[in-house]
């Protein structure tokens, strides 16, 4: 899978039904819920805003549904190869000012205010 193929797969994934809440998330930045069984199902993804990037959040939880398959072959090691290739997105999202602009909006829809109002306030 090219970096245009992940783009239009990772797109395709966050517009289906994605929603970003922030909380505090022990010992790392965040973690995805899905719906193993509906692979367009819903999704939640918990955001430690003190701990991780959004951009780079999101799209290390946007690849696992999409890679996790695949790297099946490598048994405990995908989550390293994921990391790879989310941070490798990241900076290919980044590189372009329209990608960059389209990411940024459509997360914005999608994370829910009041949670982050209510870690603010913790
Ligand atoms: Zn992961």
């Amino acid at each position: 899978m090219n970096a245009a193929a992940l783009e239009r797969s990772l797109r395709k994934r966050l517009c289906a039904q994605t929603r970003i809440v922030a909380e505090d998330v022990r010992g790392y930045g965040g973690y995805a819920e899905y719906r193993q069984d509906e692979p367009e199902g819903s999704l939640k993804i918990a955001w430690d805003p003190f701990q991780y990037d959004l951009l780079g959040l999101v799209i290390h939880e946007l690849c696992h549904p999409r890679l996790d398959g695949r790297l099946e072959v490598m048994g405990g090691q995908a989550e390293p190869a994921i990391e790879g290739i989310a941070e490798n997105h990241a900076g290919y999202i980044r590189l372009s000012k329209a990608r960059y602009a389209w990411w940024r909006r459509e997360i914005k829809k999608r994370l829910d205010r009041g949670s982050l109002k209510s870690w603010l306030a913790a």
